[in-house]
């Protein structure tokens, strides 16, 4: 069976950022930047980029909330996570053109979660063929001009994009 890489076993990527307290609330204190990497606040969730992407473009919807799961969050949130989650392919498939999408997220420790404490939705930009590119570059840092390039193009793509704000 031919392995297939999955965007959710980032355990140790984000044990790794756990050290620091609570990245997801921390960045949301920071005003948004190449730094905080925040592309879009909504009104009960945010965009962000994933400081450790697996592929240009993996983006992280988050709650301003601090919960766990979903069941913890109000319907009103969960919708606008959802939401967000859809702009962001949205805005994902003008810049990159992917194949593909992988669009999910860790509930809990156990699941592979390493941000368990502040649930968190992962999409993640595919292309065929990408599998191989990325486990020669699994060890690899990025390098932090890439992702300011990416917060740039990101963050305007989504100014655009957006049409129903
Ligand atoms: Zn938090």
């Amino acid at each position: 069976m031919k392995y297939l890489w999955s965007p959710w076993r980032m355990t140790y990527i984000e044990n790794h950022i756990r050290e620091e307290g609570c990245v997801f609330c921390k960045v949301q204190q920071q005003p948004d930047s190449p730094e905080n990497l925040i592309v879009f606040r909504g009104r009960r969730a945010f965009v962000i980029l994933n400081r450790y992407p697996y592929t240009s473009g993996h983006l992280l919807v988050v709650p301003f909330a601090h919960k766990p799961n979903l069941e913890k969050l109000d319907a009103a949130t969960r919708a606008e996570m959802m939401e967000l989650t859809t702009q962001a392919m949205s805005v994902l498939r003008g810049i990159y053109h992917p194949q593909a999408f992988n669009m999910g997220a860790n509930i809990g420790e156990a699941a592979g979660a390493g941000i368990a404490e502040h649930v968190h939705i992962h999409i993640v930009p595919r292309w065929t063929g990408d599998t191989n590119f990325m486990s020669s570059l699994a060890e690899t840092r990025v390098l932090p001009e890439a992702l300011k390039e990416t917060y740039q193009r990101v963050k305007d793509a989504w100014g655009e994009g957006t049409s129903n704000k």
